[in-house]
């Protein structure tokens, strides 16, 4: 690839007044610095992606588009729908314009710095590049438990993620073509980027705190992130149930042994035996058809996403090489 590249970061905003100008101030700096090493090209732009906030965020964007239309552009959403399909909604609206993009909160949480490598790794052949947060220092306790369980949790239920790896991610153009075929309604990028494949990386750094403005991520919004990364990802909990019916069954037959023993010594009630075998194997029956049937539901889900069955990475064919690479960059051949 030829140096430099158009970079596009994509920052979702909710809600985000108290923190935009700050944030804004320095990744203009950033910017600056990064054209001056020739990381960039002039042309690279920083997108602030407005999700339905409230408050004065797509004023100050727009405020930013004015002053410096060559550092800051904006995207106003209609209305809240949430960081995932903000982070999308930027990403999509780019890609044809953009030769890497890298995605990153509007709090300054992640550091910035850790761009200059993500680069780095991008032109040593990276397609993705993760952010992964080296220490939780800054976190509270609470968050850090919470967050840590979340990591253990998805990977334990099926769900392939990143440990430590939230959204600041640099994904390069090819990888957003290649994302724009999941169609799926019910986005968990975490969990996307990695089935699309392609070389990725890690870069490390420490993640600091809010430095102004609260989270839009309570306790109850986490866990309904975490629950969706893991119906998005995973029929484990469907499989969970055919093997809960299962060892029911298996159950049943110790009740029917220890039923018999009880009738037979003569310490058993009339009609309890008939009674406690029926509980057991019917129970363990009805679940082990439950999950049967959600193994069904389970094939259903995943017809209905859409995804891709394969993502071709190369073709090695003189003909075909110069078809496969065309999708990204041959439009802007033309286009220049
Ligand atoms: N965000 C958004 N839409 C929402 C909620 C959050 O675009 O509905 C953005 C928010 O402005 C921020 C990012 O998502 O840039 C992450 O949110 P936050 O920093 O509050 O989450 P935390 O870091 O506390 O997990
Ligand atoms: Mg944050």
């Amino acid at each position: 690839m030829d140096k430099p590249e158009i970079l596009y970061m994509v920052i979702p905003c909710y809600n985000e007044q108290d923190v935009l100008r700050e944030t804004s101030s320095r990744l203009k700096e950033k910017y600056i610095s990064l054209r001056k090493k020739g990381l960039i090209s002039d042309r690279s732009r920083v997108v602030f992606v407005n999700d339905g906030s409230k408050d004065s965020t797509w004023s100050i964007i727009q405020e930013l588009h004015r002053e410096s239309p060559d550092f800051f552009s904006g995207i106003d959403l209609a209305h809240n729908s949430g960081h995932q399909n903000a982070v999308l909604a930027g990403l999509m609206t780019v890609k044809d314009i953009c030769d890497v993009s890298i995605t990153m909160d509007a709090d300054l949480q992640d550091d910035i710095n850790a761009v200059d490598e993500m680069l780095e790794k991008y032109y040593e052949g990276n397609q993705v590049v993760y952010g992964v947060r080296s220490a939780r220092k800054s976190d509270t306790f609470f968050k850090k438990f919470t967050a840590e369980s979340f990591y253990k949790f998805m990977k334990i239920m099926g769900a392939d993620v990143v440990y430590n790896h939230a959204d600041f991610r640099l994904m390069s153009r090819r990888v957003l073509n290649e994302l724009a075929e999941f169609k799926e309604v019910n986005l968990f990028l975490r969990g996307l980027v990695p089935l699309i494949g392609f070389k990725s990386c890690s870069v490390y750094y420490e993640r600091h705190e809010r430095f102004a403005g609260e989270s839009k991520y309570p306790l109850k919004k986490m866990l309904a992130f975490a629950i969706n990364g893991i119906t998005s990802f995973s029929t484990k909990p469907l499989k969970m149930i055919t093997g809960l019916g299962f060892v029911m069954s298996l159950l049943s037959i110790c009740a029917f042994i220890w039923a018999f023993i009880a009738k037979f010594a003569g310490f058993a009630e009339l009609g309890w035996s008939s009674t406690i075998c029926s509980i057991w194997l019917i129970g363990g029956l009805q679940l082990f058809c439950l999950g049967i049937i959600g193994e069904y539901v389970g094939k259903i889900y995943a017809e209905v996403k859409h995804r891709p069955r394969f993502i071709v990475a190369d073709f090695l064919n003189e003909v075909g090489a110069e078809f496969i690479n065309m999708d990204p960059d041959s439009k802007q051949e033309t286009e220049s």
